[in-house]
C-alpha cells in the first residue's frame, strides 16, 4: 500500500533531513521528489518546522520511522508540479501541507477522521513515506491534504496550522469540551501546550491555568493567553487548583507533555464529570486510577489530530483572530537544519517554541 518514499530514479539532485536511527538525523543530499501516483502533487518546500514528534522520533520512540527516511509534517510551500488526478491546485499555488493526509474515500475519511485515514493516508509524512524537512516534497493525494494559503497571510502565520494549531484546537480544547465559563488546566506549556491554551480562548473560558516546571514556559503561557500558572517546583498543583476551584476541580483538564506523571496530574485535577484531552505522545505506560475514578463520571479521550479543522483556522488566522506568528521563535535558512534541531530539542536554554526554516 505504501510507497517506499525515495524513488530512486533520478540522480541526486536535492537535500534534506535525513534519520539515520540511533537519535541522528543529517542535512543529506537525497534523490529528487517526484510525482509517483496521480494524485500526487510535488511542493516547493518555502517553509517548514520541527515537532516535537520528530524528536521522539529521534530518541527511538516511533516504530514506524525506517532509517533513511526524511523527516518532517509541516510545511508551506508551492506547487510545482501536480499529477493527472489533481483537480483543486495548479501549479504555482502556495499550499499548507498538513500534517494528517487524507485519501478523502475510506470510510474514516468520509466521517473527516482523516488521522485514522485507511486508505493510505494518516500521519504518513515524514512516517511511512518521506516527509517535508527537504527542499521538495511529494504530497500524496493532494486535494485532500493541503489547503490554499489567502493572500496576504505569511507563511510564518500558516505554518503553525500544518499539526500544532489544529492539535491543540481539536485533541484538547474541543476533544475536552471547553465552554463559556469553564476553569481549564493544561499541564505542560511547550508548544503543544500553548496551542491548546490559545484556542480554549476560542470558548471563552472564565481562566486558564497553565502547569510547567520551566519559568520561560511560564512566562510564554501568560502572553498565550494563561490566567494563573503554576511551578510544582514550588507550589502542589493538586493543592492550588483546589483552592481556586473550591474544592472542586477544572472543568478541563489538557495533558500536553506526555509522560505518566503528567497524565496522571491530569486526573487528579478535572472535577466530577469534568473532561480530560491527552494530547501528549505517550512512549510508555501510565496508570488510570480507577479505584479512584470510577465513581467521578469522568470523560477521557486520545486523539491524533484529524486537522478537519484546519480550514476554520486557516480563516480565523486571515481574519486576524487568531495570532499564531509569536510561536515562532527561532529562524534559519534551510542548509541550516543540524543547528535548528539542536536548537530546537536544547529548548529550555534556548526558548525555542516553534523554528522556522526557509528557502529563498
Ligand atoms: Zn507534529
Ligand atoms: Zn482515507
Amino acid at each position: 500500500m505504501f510507497h517506499s518514499g525515495t524513488h530512486k530514479v533520478k540522480e541526486t539532485a536535492m537535500k534534506a533531513m535525513v534519520y539515520h536511527g540511533d537519535g541522528k538525523a543529517s542535512w543529506d543530499d537525497v534523490p529528487d521528489a517526484v510525482l509517483v501516483d496521480p494524485t500526487d502533487a510535488v511542493v516547493r518546500v518555502d517553509a517548514v518546522t520541527i515537532c516535537g514528534t520528530d524528536l521522539h522520533i529521534l530518541r527511538g520512540h516511533v516504530p514506524t520511522v525506517d532509517r533513511g527516511r526524511i523527516l518532517g509534517h509541516e510545511a508551506v510551500g508551492t506547487v510545482t508540479a501536480i499529477g493527472s488526478g489533481v483537480r483543486q491546485l495548479a501549479v504555482g499555488d502556495r499550499v499548507l501541507i498538513s500534517c494528517i493526509s487524507s485519501c478523502g474515500s475510506c470510510r474514516y475519511c468520509r466521517r473527516t477522521s482523516y488521522g485514522q485515514c485507511s486508505g493510505g493516508g494518516g500521519w504518513i509524512l515524514g512516517n511511512r513515506i518521506d516527509g517535508t524537512q527537504a527542499e521538495f516534497v511529494r504530497v500524496p493525494f493532494a486535494d485532500n491534504s493541503t489547503h490554499r494559503v489567502p493572500d496576504g497571510v505569511s507563511d510564518e502565520n500558516m505554518i503553525t496550522l500544518a499539526d500544532l494549531l489544529p492539535t491543540g484546537y481539536e485533541v484538547g480544547a474541543i476533544n475536552g469540551r471547553v465552554r463559556p465559563a469553564d476553569t481549564v488546566v493544561v499541564v505542560g506549556a511547550g508548544p503543544i501546550g500553548l496551542a491548546a491554551i490559545m484556542t480554549s480562548q476560542l470558548f471563552s473560558p472564565s481562566r486558564i491555568v497553565a502547569i510547567d516546571l520551566a519559568d520561560s514556559r511560564l512566562d510564554a503561557a501568560r502572553k498565550f493567553g494563561a490566567d494563573i500558572v503554576i511551578n510544582p517546583d514550588r507550589l502542589d498543583p493538586v493543592a492550588a487548583i483546589a483552592d481556586l476551584t473550591g474544592g472542586l476541580g477544572v472543568d478541563a483538564a489538557m495533558e500536553a507533555v506526555g509522560t505518566a506523571a503528567t497524565f496522571e496530574l491530569a486526573v487528579q485535577l478535572v472535577r466530577p464529570g469534568g473532561h480530560v484531552a491527552n494530547i501528549g505522545v505517550h512512549g510508555g505506560p501510565a496508570t488510570l486510577h480507577l479505584e479512584d475514578i470510577w465513581i467521578r463520571n469522568l470523560t477521557i479521550t486520545t486523539g491524533l489530530v484529524d486537522t478537519y479543522s484546519t480550514p476554520t483556522l486557516v480563516d480565523l488566522v486571515a481574519a486576524h483572530r487568531l495570532d499564531t506568528s509569536a510561536l515562532v521563535t527561532h529562524r534559519y535558512p534551510l542548509d541550516e537544519f543540524e543547528r535548528a534541531y539542536h536548537e530546537f530539542s536544547n529548548a529550555g536554554e534556548t526558548g525555542a517554541l516553534k523554528v522556522l526554516l526557509t528557502q529563498n
